[in-house]
């Protein structure tokens, strides 16, 4: 006897009563609940190998993320909290995983989820595959990280031609039936049986064309019959068996695991392809009823700004992915209030009760059933920087979370978000759009059309706008590329939004009065029309799109960020120096923070127009006479800028590095130029060239390079030295504190420092006597090479060698044997073949280059416990790469100006880590003392 609910929640038991649930809609799905049901002893086909491969909602809770996906962890968490969740059942991601590993093609043999649908059939009171009360249900993916509309999802599963006419029969809602019949053959068709969509979706423009209306809204029950009809021609093979459609989807499901773009998305955001993703099977809950009926998504607090307000949309009258997919843009929530009070106030409570619960922003999915609300999701939130670092300020004002597990919260590497510009109110500006605000930042760029361009142009160093009618997954590549992205449709809430917020990227999304056509590359927005490659400037703080470029600034100021630079510089340990060559960039990198310069390449001194000349001339020097006259030019350019480099950095450390590149490239490559330069130096012409080919290398990275050049022009080192000397006495004399340091670079034995140091100290000191002042210069070296790492006590050991700075840039070319130049070719090949996680050049490796810098500093600090130990390479602004550095007892990192306040936050992470650990040490071991027995 078939099982249904009644209106006052009793089940009942005859065919005639049988679809009541559907057909008065208000009524809800049954859901006496798995909570109330826990099914402890699950049959044994659940677990076969000793493993249990599906979970109701009652049997599991938020914790089991690794093995039920973040989503299904949280609907197990929400059914324990009694929320209204539709009843489910959850596969694991180990099942997943089994499914790769035995490569069939089909389920895992041991998988069996019978008894889990009988239980969403007991729970709902209807059943799977049954005309007279059909349980239809979602299959949806959920993996233990947050990877948004990546992978997918089939919705109201478990339709027929027989069912969608028992559906009719029960609601009296033709239009209803076939508009989720039509969805149904759509999806199943795209997502299992991957067909393409395009025909799909003609079918519906052409009915509405020959209609003459635009909305799915005005489709009547009839178009929506029609267009079942096409749909059933289009792919006559969709199982009408609706067991046979759920294994199909969950095979889609696991399937789409390793999608193209699930792939990039995880390589973009560190997950670990060994995780898998877990599938849940739930009960559907249906918004595209009637008028009564709607869904939407909504956040505890603003995802874009970080107010602490109540946010989010909703669209009446539609399905879930009607609001994901931006093609209708949504209600505001607060039209919901006047709409629907008693669901908008359940909600709202249901909300407040999440966020205090997870102590942290949710992101909350939820669709209502004529008048009813079924809570479908909830997760932390995604935000933007601005919002992170607003909602993580907030939360401690309100007693919610401490400093350190505020600071835990903030995604380091987003935080650049402050350092880059938004726009001058002051500027003139030309506006032609305005669209909503859906991810902070201003940007300037060239419109594209295509992801594909987005990407090829920033390939070619180009700032792009990527203009799209509304983006999808498949364009993530381009939005990454891309330095802000203009939507014509979609909310707030749409694809555009939530991922370029999550990417920290500027985003305005529907700009409706904007005419994307993609084919033509043409944007038209009123009467200004634009082609690829137009100059415009989007505002995703305020939705506006303008003209051409506009004058920014930056938004360092941000009172909340500074707070949250505040927590990270009280907690951290490391010291964050910064790598500059100029006082201009020195004074930038102590605005944000720097506490000295860990590196400034002393050669980018010498690359300016005026003083390129000089060098090239010191380069082509027929003898050392020659060259001595051509290097005391040079010093009085490296005296000058060292000197208003310390004077930036007054009282700060500022570690000058000796020449590193090879000489080769100061030098004139085409004959026309190596002729000027002949007739600037007044040589023959064979002379400059027989030169540049003596220079030229096969192999430069691993040539006549950094200590090399000391070794064979000892007179360059000579200068160098001598400049920063000077440049310290002038700085002291003018009543100043400099602290210069001298290293040299591209070590690979101490004997090399043997012959090296010395001469820069009896430089240093003559100088230094020479304009009677006392300033201590301290001599150290780089670390960039294996086998200085191997040999870092003997290194450490030379006379007069008091530090040590990792070039992991260096370090990792020659550990890697990857050329730093040339790598970038295939390394993308050997992250999508799961040959590197990452790329080791932007993230440390732990394993290879890390092990070897941990040895190093092992050997160092044995032979000699007072070396100050720090990195110089382009890892020392990376958060992940920092914590390594905390870890492995680090002294100080160095990275480019706008990375010091990443750099900050990350260290003060690192750090706060340890605090919270032993926070909660602390608090184990106060709460073990009060059970402890008497
Ligand atoms: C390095 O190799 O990490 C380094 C800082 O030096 P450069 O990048 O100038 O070679
Ligand atoms: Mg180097």
């Amino acid at each position: 006897m078939l099982r249904s609910v009644s209106s006052d929640g009793t089940s009942g038991s005859s065919e005639r009563n049988a679809p009541a649930s559907m057909a008065r809609g208000a009524r809800a799905m049954k859901m006496k609940s798995q909570a109330t049901q826990v099914k402890t002893d699950a049959p044994a086909s659940s677990s076969a190998g000793g493993k249990k491969r599906v979970y109701l909602l009652s049997e599991g809770n938020k914790d089991m993320k690794m093995v039920l996906g973040g989503k299904g962890a949280n609907l197990c968490e929400m059914t324990k909290l009694t929320l209204p969740v539709p009843p489910a059942f959850i596969i694991t991601t180990e099942t997943c995983l089994e499914y790769f590993k035995e490569g069939t093609g089909d389920l895992p043999a041991a998988l069996d989820y019978e008894f889990a649908l009988k239980a969403i059939e007991e729970d709902t009171g209807k059943k799977f595959g049954d005309p007279l009360n059909p349980l239809l249900v979602s299959v949806r993916s959920g993996a233990p990280a947050s990877m948004p509309g990546m992978m997918d999802t089939v919705l109201n599963l478990g339709l027929n031609d027989e069912i969608v006419e028992g559906i009719i029969k029960t609601t009296g809602n033709e239009r209803f039936a076939y508009d989720t019949y039509r969805r149904f053959l759509n999806m199943y068709s795209d997502v299992v049986m991957d067909l393409d969509k395009e025909p799909f979706e003609e079918v519906i423009t052409s009915i509405k064309k020959r209609k003459g209306i635009k909305l799915d809204l005005e489709m009547e029950a009839a178009d929506w019959k029609e267009v079942v009809g096409e749909f059933k021609k289009l792919n006559p093979n969709v199982p009408s068996d609706p067991r046979e459609q759920l294994r199909g989807a969950i095979l889609a499901v696991f399937r789409s695991w390793n999608n193209d773009r699930a792939i990039r998305y995880r390589s973009y955001n560190n997950i670990p392809d060994e995780w898998g993703t877990a599938v849940s099977v739930q009960a559907m809950a249906y918004g595209n009823m009637n008028d009564g009926c709607g869904t939407g998504v909504a956040f505890s607090r603003n995802p874009s700004t970080g107010e602490n307000k109540f946010f989010g949309e909703f669209l009446p009258n539609a399905a879930g992915e009607d609001v994901v997919a931006g093609i209708r843009t949504p209600q505001p929530l607060e039209e919901m209030a006047t709409k629907w009070p008693g669901v908008y106030e359940e909600l709202y409570k249901y909300q407040e009760q999440l966020e205090k619960y997870y102590c942290d922003m949710q992101d909350i999915e939820f669709t209502v059933e004529n008048g009813r609300l079924y809570m479908l999701q909830c997760r932390n939130g995604k935000r933007t920087a601005k919002a992170a670092v607003k909602i993580a300020v907030d939360m401690v004002k309100e007693g919610a979370l401490t400093e350190a597990e505020a600071l835990l919260r903030i995604p380091a590497n987003q935080m650049d978000f402050f350092l880059h510009p938004t726009l001058d109110p002051t500027a003139q500006k030309t506006k032609i759009g305005v669209g909503l605000p859906a991810s902070p930042g201003a940007a300037t760029g060239k419109i594209v059309f295509t992801p594909d361009d987005a990407e090829v142009m920033a390939n070619m160093g180009e700032e792009v706008i990527l203009v799209r009618k509304e983006t999808t997954p498949e364009d993530i590549h381009g939005m990454k590329s891309a330095e802000g992205v203009l939507t014509a449709l979609g909310g707030m809430t749409s694809h555009a939004a939530v991922v370029a917020r999550g990417m920290g990227k500027c985003c305005v999304s529907g700009c409706t009065a904007a005419e994307v056509n993609a084919k033509s590359k043409v944007l038209k927005l009123g009467d200004v029309e634009l082609k690829e490659h137009d100059v415009i400037t989007i505002d995703g703080s305020t939705g506006e799109v303008y003209l051409g470029t506009v004058e920014r600034r930056s938004a360092a100021e941000d009172e909340d960020f500074q707070t949250v630079l505040g927590w990270a510089d009280k907690m951290r340990k490391l010291k964050v120096l910064t790598n500059a060559d100029t006082p201009e960039q020195a004074a930038q990198a102590r605005k944000l923070g720097a506490q000295g310069i860990g590196l400034c390449r002393s050669e980018h001194m010498f690359f300016e127009p005026e003083r390129i000349s000089s060098m090239r001339a010191m380069i082509v020097a027929e003898g050392k006479e020659e060259r001595l006259q051509h290097l005391e030019t040079l010093s009085v350019f490296q005296r000058e800028d060292i000197s208003g480099i310390l004077k930036e950095m007054d009282g700060l450390p500022v570690t000058v590095r000796l020449l590193d590149p090879p000489l080769h490239e100061f030098l004139p490559h085409s004959p026309d130029e190596m002729q000027s330069l002949a007739d600037t130096l007044g040589k023959p012409f064979s002379v400059v060239k027989d030169r540049v080919k003596q220079l030229k290398e096969v192999n430069p990275m691993l040539g006549f390079r950094g200590c090399r050049l000391s070794v064979v022009y000892p007179e360059i080192t000579d200068m160098q030295a001598r400049a920063v000397a000077r440049a310290a006495a002038a700085n002291k004399k003018a009543g100043l504190d400099p602290k210069p340091e001298i290293m040299v670079p591209v070590v690979s034995s101490a004997k090399e420092l043997r012959l090296i140091v010395p001469r820069i100290v009896a430089a240093v000191k003559e100088e230094l006597d020479k304009a009677g002042v006392d300033v201590k210069i301290p001599i150290g070296t780089m670390l960039e090479l294996p086998r200085a790492c191997e040999t870092a006590d003997q290194i450490v050991g030379t006379d007069d060698v008091e530090f040590i700075s990792f070039g992991t840039n260096d370090l990792t070319q020659t550990v890697w044997g990857f050329s730093r130049d040339d790598a970038i070719r295939f390394i993308g090949r050997y992250q999508e073949q799961g040959l590197l996680d990452f790329d080791p050049f932007a993230r440390i490796d732990e394993e290879g280059v890390g092990g070897l810098i941990n040895m190093a500093i092992e050997k160092a600090r044995t032979k000699q416990p007072e070396t100050k130990v720090g990195i110089c390479g382009e890892h020392g602004g990376e958060p992940n790469s920092v914590q390594f550095f905390h870890s492995s007892n680090f002294d100080y990192v160095s990275c480019s100006p706008f990375r010091v306040p990443i750099a900050r936050i990350s260290a003060g992470q690192a750090a706060a880590v340890e605090v919270s650990a032993q926070n909660k040490l602390y608090r184990e071991s106060i709460t073990n003392v009060k059970r402890a027995p008497k």
